[in-house]
């Protein structure tokens, strides 16, 4: 969970600073893009089950369309604040150029907690959220997707609400959408399989082979697992997994260091995600507490939950064995951990090359929705696992040509493509 000192949108805007500074940006073109282009803050009125109206509190912020329509997740979680959703938004604008799809960069949000809303009610919020925003985003404007504890049915939720007050069928104006209702087969797997198709080339780079690797992953989501199941196809062993407990409010780490069962772990998750611990315990894993996964004996850290996870407090704790850091989530490093983890020489594949494998798949769901024709879920994935080689590809070259630290080589492309469309447009 984010400390109250935390604030993510000051972390973008330094990571973007420095690398304005390097790449000596004109000042309109660094005024307009270390802040978003356009947000719409509003409340969204809900009947509860109870009968009693509840007002909850949404966002969508755009940060820059300057290379297409905006992009970008909503999210529900009661911790959500605008500045998280302006980091996010321009992190999605990073995301978008680094793997080169024509698409710019948004977030939403809710603040609410969806595990003590029922269904109904839940739906009511995301036909509230389309109703408030439905004249500031569509197809060709600005196109949402699924982001923490939101899914395919609450997309279908906003696309039909969205159609209805618009007239007409819309399929490519939301992403993540169930497969049979314009969804892309394959985009629940991305952003996990896309995170390790990066680490792949990341391991072949170094010449360290991955059936020769274990891993440490925070996280139990979408993206974890999918990050899991992909890492141990391909050889590796994932020795630890973290995950949050909603009904204690605590995380704990699950240990077992033959490596886990991705299977015989999801079989004892309850439906708020949250792991039996005396079922674990009794399947040959060790109960640890939550932030144990960052302190294993491992080649390799996936951190693959929420935000500010890996900082000053707890960065000194990665063992000395650590050789690569994946970041899955958005924004899971502080900067001042990042400092610590660049001068410890640890090879870091930052979290906006890494996890761009959800919206890729999205950019092909718009694709697929526009031309009204659907691909296998092998062509899906195959197109999904070029364009993530090339762009790691491209970072590390550039990493390697100018001696950057990664996270630097990916944000000097991203910015350097968003800078240019900027200036050819006129902009600044
Ligand atoms: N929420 C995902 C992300 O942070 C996907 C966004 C999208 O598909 O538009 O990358």
């Amino acid at each position: 969970m984010e400390s109250s000192s935390y604030n993510p949108y000051q972390v973008a805007q330094s990571q973007f600073d420095k690398v304005a500074a390097l790449l000596e940006l004109d000042e309109g073109v660094r005024e307009l893009l270390r802040q978003p282009m356009r947000e719409y803050h509003f409340t969204i009125p809900v009947r509860m089950d109870d009968g009693a109206i509840k007002v909850f509190k949404g966002f969508r912020v755009q940060h820059n369309d300057a290379r297409g329509p905006a992009k970008g997740g909503i999210r529900f979680h009661p911790m959500e604040t605008v500045d998280t959703v302006r980091a996010l938004s321009m992190w999605m604008t990073w995301k978008c150029s680094v793997v080169d799809i024509p698409l710019g960069g948004a977030k939403g949000g809710v603040i609410c907690d969806p595990h003590h809303l029922s269904l109904r009610e839940q739906e009511l919020i995301c036909r509230g959220w389309i109703r408030q925003v439905a004249k500031n985003v569509g197809p060709l404007s600005d196109v949402p997707a699924p982001d923490v504890m939101t899914n395919g049915q609450h997309m279908l939720w906003m696309l039909d609400e969205f159609e209805t007050i618009h007239g007409g069928r819309f399929p490519g104006f939301i992403t993540g959408k169930p497969v049979g209702m314009g969804g892309s087969l394959g985009r629940t797997e991305a952003t996990g399989f896309g995170v390790i198709y990066v680490l792949r080339e990341a391991l072949k780079v170094k010449g360290i082979d991955i059936a020769k690797t274990t891993a440490s992953v925070q996280g139990f989501g979408n993206v974890a697992q999918y990050a899991v199941q992909k890492c141990t196809e391909l050889g590796g062993k994932v020795v630890a997994i973290s995950c949050w407990d909603q009904s204690d409010k605590a995380a704990y780490t699950f240990r077992k260091k033959s490596g886990i069962g991705l299977d015989e772990l999801r079989g004892i998750t309850d439906k708020f995600g949250g792991i039996d611990k005396s079922r674990a315990r009794d399947l040959g894993y060790e109960v640890l507490p939550g932030d144990a996964w960052l302190e294993q004996d491992v080649d390799i850290l996936i951190p693959a939950a929420l935000e500010n996870q890996i900082n000053g407090t707890n960065v000194q704790k990665i063992a000395k064995s650590v050789t690569v850091i994946t970041e899955g989530a958005n924004g899971p490093t502080t900067p001042e951990a990042d400092e610590v983890i660049k001068q410890r020489g640890i090879f870091l594949l930052p979290d906006f090359l890494t996890n761009a494998g959800g919206v890729t798949c999205s950019y092909f769901e718009q694709v697929q929705c526009n031309t009204n024709y659907y691909w296998e879920k092998d062509e899906v994935l195959a197109k999904l696992d070029t364009k993530m080689t090339s762009a790691f590809a491209a970072v590390n070259d550039l990493a390697q040509r100018r001696k950057l630290y990664m996270r630097d080589a990916a944000y000097v492309i991203a910015i350097n493509r968003v800078a240019e469309a900027v200036r050819l447009r006129g902009w600044a």
